[in-house]
């Protein structure tokens, strides 16, 4: 049995909080009948509608993605090209990806149709850290590191702080391997902190999501989540 806010909230459709609102406003039924208090636990055998259609009821599942380079974080693509959920065939659940890695970024990569966990891991407040490792055309000096970990602007407002490492330079070839742990999820927000300081960024991979690496995985292997794992994300 499980809150009727939560399942509304893990079909995808909104968040939890929102579901409440539904509620309350008498656009939900339970079994054909409207229910506006909150308290009530569904089981998997009643029929729960929103604005009279019927929500899809799947068992949560989760997924580690080690996703490699040249793929979209998305679950279909009009041009045809290879999407992240084209590593996961044999789920049947209707999984997507929670957040985005860019087309030319590998690395760990969290896939569930858990709707409310997707939100609460994406919201500004909860942004999990996220360690990326990238690979840089030049190599920076300790002052440049220091203020990408301090905060650096961008288009859309200043970074909030870093971990930055260098992990090694090759001075002959002008390239440098650093480490950096964001806390926040901007689009392309790696490569655009490197590019603020005029280097480009010539790899880029993530190595953790929160407490999640890529330990035991191949690039494209995928594996199901622990019980565990699932209860310390939430
Ligand atoms: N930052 C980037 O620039 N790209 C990603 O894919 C993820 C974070």
């Amino acid at each position: 049995m499980e809150r009727l806010q939560k399942v509304i909230a893990q079909s995808g459709i909104t968040s939890r909080r929102k579901a409440e609102n539904l509620i309350s406003s008498g656009r939900v039924k339970v079994n054909g009948e409207v229910v506006t208090s909150q308290g009530i636990k569904v089981s998997s055998n009643d029929k729960v509608e929103v604005d009279g259609i019927q929500i899809d009821r799947e068992i949560s599942v989760y997924f580690l993605l080690y996703k490699p380079t040249g793929v979209i974080t998305s679950v279909k693509d009009e041009k045809g090209r290879k999407v992240v959920t084209d590593y996961l065939p044999h789920v049947t659940e209707r999984i997507y990806p929670v957040g985005r890695l860019d087309y030319d970024t590998s690395g760990a990569l969290l896939l569930t149709n858990d709707g409310t966990l997707a939100n609460l891991l994406m919201h500004p407040k909860f942004e999990i850290d996220k360690t990326y490792v990238a690979k840089i055309d030049g190599i920076p000096s300790q002052n440049q590191l220091n203020k990408l970990a301090k905060g650096i602007r961008l288009k859309d407002g200043m970074t909030a702080k870093a971990d930055v490492e260098m992990l090694s330079k090759d001075k002959a070839k002008k390239r440098a391997i650093i480490q950096i742990t964001i806390h926040e999820g901007r689009n392309r927000q790696v490569r655009r902190m490197f590019e603020a300081l005029g280097f480009n960024v010539l790899k880029l991979k993530r190595e953790r999501y929160g407490f999640l690496d890529l330990r035991g995985l191949a690039s494209g292997d995928s594996r199901e989540l622990k019980p565990h794992e699932v209860k310390t994300l939430y």
